[in-house]
């Protein structure tokens, strides 16, 4: 995923399952959907016959009972004698003829139940008889029907021929719903010769009629629509008939109006509804009617009946179905747990890796480092195989050694390296590291590509698995520098600051050695004992540095006089002595007397510390002596050699004294 914000991929990982499973389900809920709308339309259909059926049945029936009613001779023989008379009174008719009117109009007001009111009118508009279910009155108070539009039509027809109003609100026939919805049917009483004796009038309860239809209501799957040309609303509420009666479809609905009025037939899709719709005039619709000609409105006809199913949606379906709704749910969350789950995971997944990246990188670094500072540390490193074979040696050691790596590693035996001298140490070191102590150290002086020798100490240890000894790493101190100090600081036990020469430790250990060669090659070994004379004066005179001159002054010019075998060395103070290898009495007496001479005619310069002149005269008494063969130190010689001094400074100084052994 491209996406660098996890909200951003949890909002895909949210979004993308729910496309991807709406895509796959939405063809299968597509066409479940189809059907139930198909089967939805199919049953608005159906429903609709049934309420055409019902309505032209029960329209048909009652216009029936109008025309059968009418043809009824006692209606007749009653308006001919109203008529015959000149002024009409109630009492014109028989008891008898009153008692069968009643009878019959009650009959047809409690059997049919669906007529408000049955009455008789003459041609005047006078009405003689009238019923109603409240009052079974044959003699109601006299109504004048001579303006109804019912009556007047009515007067116009023929036998057979009826008048049909549009429903209308009226009086009911129960107390309880003193309201009610009605449709006046009229037609003319006429005598034989076809002469109109007067008017029968149904009032016709039409709420009763139509409360029969299926779905009048609003409740259940489908509501019947039932509207007149002008839109009106015909189907009155069952409970409160006077509520939507008379309302306009046209305001309340304009899209099941276009609907509706634009065909005679038809089905149409509204918004939340698939309403079926047909029309119906009352004037041409004689299903089983024994009426002639029909009259009625004309701007009401032809009504439009429809049924009004709530179209089936997908919401509904799934509601319908828990079971089906539950698994639909049980999906989406699934699948977005699954993406949800995913991205976490991965997302967890980078930080490892990122985490992971980030060590590797550090220890990359780190390795760098440790391999820089393998390679430049101040002292070598290397690791040999068991057979002391190099296998790894750092920079620092190589350039010591003056190789390059490849022409080291896996190639010289470390060995090799080691000076013969040390090598036997360099072997005992390694035994034991490949021993059981596992480390080792020694000091070793190493062989180098140009001839020189460095010295160096090695401290080695084993690196040991479970499988044995695997190498040994061995660190490397150079030791030049160390032994440089070494040997300047044994220089200097052995040398006089002053000037220069060996001290008397110096003497004693070339004694040592001097007296091991004589022994060796009998050569005769002399010392001369000399002492500054009066040297304390000068000190005393000029000061203890011109004393100081003074001494660096003989050291010099001794080491003129005496030949480089001989070694002079100062003993403490103004006291010098003498070795002279190879030397006997005579050649020894002849140095010491050249040395005396040499001292006592060379004045030392001491500047202007010194004497007017700047230089300043002095004389050395010496003892001569020699080392006897037996002497194991220079002890005694160098007694005796005092002795002789001793002898010359007694003799008046600046003199040579032999000593005899
Ligand atoms: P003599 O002829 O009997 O040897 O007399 P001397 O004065 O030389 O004898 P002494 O041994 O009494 O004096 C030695 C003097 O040397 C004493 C000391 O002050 C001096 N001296 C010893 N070492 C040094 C030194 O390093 N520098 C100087 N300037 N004087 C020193
Ligand atoms: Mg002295
Ligand atoms: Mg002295």
């Amino acid at each position: 995923m491209i996406l660098k914000p996890l909200w951003a991929r949890l909002t895909v990982a949210v979004l993308l399952p729910v496309a991807l499973v709406t895509l796959i389900l939405t063809p299968i809920f597509t066409s479940h959907l189809e059907e139930r709308i198909d089967g939805t339309r199919q049953s608005a259909e159906s429903l609709l016959a049934a309420e055409y059926d019902l309505l032209l049945r029960g329209m048909n029936e009652s216009f029936n009972q109008v025309l059968a009613t009418a043809e009824y001779p006692l209606l007749r023989r009653f308006l001919l004698r109203q008529a015959a008379a000149e002024t009409p009174t109630w009492g014109l008719a028989a008891q008898s003829d009153w008692e069968q009117l009643e009878a019959l109009f009650g009959t047809l007001l409690t059997h049919f139940g669906r007529y408000t009111r049955l009455a008789v009118v003459d041609t005047e508009g006078r009405e003689w008889v009238a019923t109603t279910t409240v009052s079974r009155l044959p003699r109601p108070p006299v109504v004048d029907h001579g303006t109804t539009t019912a009556f007047r039509k009515a007067m116009s027809l023929q036998r057979r021929d009826l008048y049909v109003s549009s429903p209308r609100l009226g009086a009911s026939s129960e107390e309880q719903a003193p309201v009610t919805t009605v449709i006046d049917i009229t037609t003319p009483i006429v005598d034989g010769q076809g002469e109109r004796l007067g008017v029968l009038l149904f009032t016709l309860d039409w709420s009763r009629l139509t409360a029969t239809l299926p779905h009048a209501r609003e409740e259940g799957p489908g509501e019947a629509l039932l509207v007149d040309t002008q839109g009106q609303w015909l189907l009155p509420n069952s409970d409160a008939p006077g509520e939507r009666f008379g309302r306009s479809l046209i305001e309340r609905w304009p899209a099941a109006w276009n609907a509706m009025s634009s065909r005679n037939h038809g089905m149409a899709t509204l918004d939340d509804h698939l309403l079926a719709f047909r029309s119906h005039d009352l004037r041409t619709q004689h299903y089983r009617s024994q009426a002639g000609k029909i009259l009625s409105e004309s701007e009401t006809q032809p009504w439009r009946l429809g049924i009004l199913m709530p179209r089936p949606r997908l919401w509904g379906l799934l509601r319908e179905n828990p079971v089906q709704l539950l698994a639909l749910v049980l999906v989406y969350l699934l699948s977005v747990g699954f993406g949800v789950f995913w991205v976490l995971s991965d997302h967890r997944l980078r930080g490892l890796r990122q985490r992971a990246l980030a060590f590797s990188r550090e220890a990359r670094q780190y390795a760098g480092e440790v391999q820089d500072l393998y390679e430049h540390a101040p002292c070598g490193y290397h690791s040999l195989d068991s057979d002391g074979r190099v296998i790894k040696i750092n920079r620092t050691e190589l350039d010591w050694l003056g190789y390059r790596a490849d022409e080291v590693i896996d190639i010289r035996y470390y060995r090799d390296f080691v000076a013969p001298e040390t090598r036997e140490a360099f072997d005992a070191a390694f035994r034991q590291v490949l021993g059981r102590g596992q480390e080792g150290s020694a000091e070793c002086e190493l062989l180098c590509h140009d001839g020189t020798r460095l010295p160096v100490a090695i401290q080695a240890t084993a690196q040991v698995t479970e499988e044995g000894f695997q190498y040994s790493r061995a660190t490397v101190f150079d030791l030049s520098e160390r032994k440089q100090m070494e040997a300047r600081l044994a220089r200097q036990a052995l040398t006089d600051p002053l000037t220069g020469l060996g001290n008397r430790r110096y003497l004693e250990n070339q004694a040592a050695m001097e007296i091991a060669r004589a022994e060796r090659s009998g050569a005769p070994l002399t010392l001369i004992a000399i002492d500054l004379d009066h040297f304390k004066r000068i000190n005393d005179t000029y000061g203890h540095d011109v004393g100081d001159l003074v001494l660096q002054a003989f050291a010099d010019l001794a080491r003129q006089v005496l030949r480089d075998g001989d070694m002079l060395c100062r003993m403490g103070g103004e006291e010098f002595s003498v070795l002279l290898p190879d030397t006997n009495r005579e050649q020894a007496l002849r140095v010491a007397e050249r040395l005396r001479e040499a001292v006592a005619t060379t004045p030392t310069k001491v500047g202007q510390a010194g004497p007017e002149n700047g230089t300043l005269a002095y004389t050395a008494s010496l003892g001569v002596t020699l080392v006897c063969a037996g002497e194991c130190t220079l002890k005694p010689a160098i007694k005796r050699a005092d002795q002789g001094l001793y002898a010359a400074k007694e003799t008046g100084r600046n003199r040579v004294q032999w000593e005899e052994a």
